[in-house]
């Protein structure tokens, strides 16, 4: 058996577009559906709802929380607004084709529709329409419409056929049409994909002994192609492998040649299986349509089949619409230009919505040209590609410091990903400390030097290098001109016990425990912390030894300046008393400045021992009565602020003689 697979099998253009759209919103989110099955191919849309795609079969049934895919054949205008107030998201995936004649239908002018009045694409181009529509599917109903409505004849109107519209039943209308319609505008809007499909349908059925359709039962393109086989030889209609069962088979057993064609809805993976249940039973030979080598392996050869592939030809493409789904370019050729969303960028985060506008002009290479749709599959991503690896190539040459985001952090190393390409960077070069999380530089930008490029575009690089580099500069240049008393903003880099290593831009310097705070602390962690920026300034330099003493401490902070400004001896003030010793209590005034309330100066009674009368914590009244500048140390006392005790008699008397007897001593 020989089997010859038809050029024009599988999805079309405007199929595998809406596919495409409807598998990349799954990927990425939940709550997806299709205002009825995408297409008429029930293993396609169980595969879809494999992968979490649900069918809505009425717009009222919407949620605000789903995302709509509006499928292929298009929906009245009425039905995509209603999908829009009730959802979040709606995204058309109407084929281009047929958003062309909705565009056309959209008059007030009597608009002829040659199509299935009951078909999908049929009801939705007449919901566009803003005057009377008239379906019709022969020359027999056109007929019978321009007899019941004469004044047609000498009106404007606009002819417009359903995509998948029989082209002989179509030529038949049109000659009859523009014999009694003279005012009539006519648009040939039957997709090409369709024409050459039904063509190359007439044409396997007269050659071959037998031929097999695979697709949908309700899809209507493949019935065509069905309808139009069997009259040409012994025809089967099929969904999929498993129908080639023994009575089948049997049928097949002597048959020499058999051609395969398949609907626009049909998947690739359904052809591939049919063939090759086919092969292992019966063929001895296969042929495809399409020009095969030698060397390519079958799922190749067929997908060499389905189109015709003419890679790497750079062109600039003009766009003309930016969609969810795709860019649409004008190349200056007849066929439709288009960049699929996956071959726009290399960077998942790309948006073309945002980053593309109508008019731009891009570079691109020709992936996919096919004839029969009368369209081209570009991609930008892969003329970017090539462009980056240049890029790559030079900055390898000389050196240049690149960008990249980190993507991953593996055992070994990081992953950068730098103008689309993977950038291993080993421990070893991913920073200045040999100790850092790599997990945490995931997601930052970095800059780094390709160390080498090893087989198979293995790029190997180095953020250390970049960072010490411009570690170098900065302490070279900061050397040059440091002088004490210069201010900097700089990073706590680590902590001792004696003060803390602060980097104030490619140059470390110490601030010593006793310069960061002018009260008494135990740890200079009591003050920063690592990572904290603060404002220092040179207290000390030694160019030779490359030592730097830094203060942090501030002069308008000084506790000393602020108390004197504001106290005088004589002043009462509030204070606590924060700590007691043998021969008095000492009583904070303002923080950093406490005082000394001598033992003589608790009371006018005589104490034991200061903790009698007082405790830490206490707050009391407190009288300065000196003020040393030089040793910055404060006298109080709590007697003064008291009322002076009436004293008794035999303590005048007593303390008369003792007067007299100090006289005594002091004279002699
Ligand atoms: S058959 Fe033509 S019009 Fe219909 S979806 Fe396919 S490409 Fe679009």
């Amino acid at each position: 058996m020989v089997i010859t697979v038809a050029k024009t099998a599988g999805f079309c253009f405007g199929v595998n577009r809406a596919i495409d759209i409807v598998e990349n919103l799954a990927k990425e989110h939940k709550n997806v559906c299709t205002l009825g099955p995408i297409i008429h191919n029930n293993q396609m849309v169980n595969k879809l709802k494999s992968e979490g795609v649900k069918i809505i079969e009425s717009v009222e049934d919407i949620t605000k929380e789903q995302t709509v895919v509006i499928r292929s054949h298009g929906v009245p205008k009425s039905t995509f607004l209603t999908a829009e107030e009730k959802s979040k998201k709606v995204i058309d995936a109407t084929c281009p084709f047929v958003t062309k004649i909705h565009k056309l239908a959209e008059t007030e002018k009597p608009v002829l529709i040659a199509g299935d009045k009951n078909h999908e694409e049929v009801i939705g181009i007449k919901g566009h329409c803003l005057g009377d529509c008239f379906i019709f599917k022969n020359e027999e109903e056109l007929k019978e419409i321009i007899n019941n409505n004469p004044d047609l004849t000498k009106k404007e109107l606009v002819f417009v056929a359903q995509t998948t519209f029989n082209r002989a039943i179509y030529e038949k209308c049109l000659n009859f049409l523009k014999k009694v319609c003279t005012n009539a505008k006519i648009f040939d809007t039957i997709c090409s994909a369709t024409v050459k499909r039904q063509q190359e349908a007439e044409l396997l059925s007269k050659q071959n002994d037998v031929m097999i359709i695979i697709g949908g039962k309700n899809s209507s393109n493949t019935n065509k192609l069905y309808e139009i086989c069997k009259k040409n030889c012994p025809s089967y209609l099929i969904e999929t492998a498993a129908e080639l069962n023994g009575k089948m088979l049997e049928l097949l057993k002597d048959v020499k040649k058999v051609g395969v064609i398949a609907g626009a809805s049909t998947p690739a993976f359904i052809i591939k299986e049919v063939i090759q249940t086919m092969q292992n039973e019966n063929t001895e030979e296969k042929v495809f349509s399409a020009e095969i080598t030698d060397d390519m392996s079958f799922e190749e050869a067929l997908e060499a089949s389905l189109s015709s592939f003419n890679t790497d030809q750079k062109v600039k493409g003009v766009v003309l619409t930016v969609g969810p789904a795709e860019i649409q370019v004008d190349i200056g050729r007849k066929q439709t230009g288009y960049i699929p969303q996956s071959e726009y960028s290399w960077d998942p985060n790309a948006d073309m919505q945002k980053e593309v506008k109508v008019g731009d002009t891009l570079d691109l290479i020709v992936m996919k040209t096919n004839d029969q749709e009368g369209t081209i599959m570009l991609s930008k991503r892969r003329f970017d590609n090539i462009a980056n690896w240049s890029k790559i190539e030079k900055a390898n040459e000389t050196k240049e410091v690149l960008e990249g985001k980190v993507v991953n952090a593996i055992k070994g190393g990081i992953i950068v990903k730098a103008l689309g390409y993977d950038v291993f960077v080993p421990a070893s070069q991913a920073s200045l400390s040999r100790n850092s999380d790599l997990s945490s530089m995931v997601g930052t930008t970095v800059p780094f030097k390709i160390l080498e490029i090893r087989r198979r575009r293995n790029i190997i690089g180095s953020v250390r290098e970049v960072l010490k580099e411009r570690k170098d500069e900065a302490s070279a240049k900061i050397w040059d001109s440091i002088a004490v008393g210069d201010k900097f903003k700089g990073t706590v880099k680590s902590i001792t016990g004696y003060g803390a290593f602060v980097d104030i831009g490619g140059v470390d310097g110490m601030v010593h425990i006793s310069e960061l705070s002018w009260s008494r602390i135990k740890h200079p962690s009591e003050v920063v912390s690592v990572g904290d920026e603060i404002e220092v300034y040179v207290k000390d330099l030694d160019k030779e030894k490359k030592k730097i003493s830094l203060g942090y401490k501030k002069a308008d902070e000084n506790p000393w300046t602020i108390f004197t400004e504001k106290y005088a001896v004589g002043d009462v003030v509030k204070a606590m008393i924060v700590n007691i010793v043998s021969y008095g209590a000492f009583a904070r005034i303002i923080p950093g400045v406490d005082g000394l309330i001598h033992i003589s100066q608790i009371s006018y009674d005589h104490i034991e021992k200061p903790q009698d009368v007082l405790k830490i914590g206490d707050e009391v009244d407190v009288k300065i009565t000196e003020i040393n500048p030089e040793t910055k140390r404060v006298s109080l006392s709590i007697k003064e602020t008291l009322p002076v005790p009436e004293k008794k008699e035999d303590e005048v008397v007593a303390s008369t003689e003792t007067a007299e007897e100090t006289k005594e001593e002091t004279a002699e």
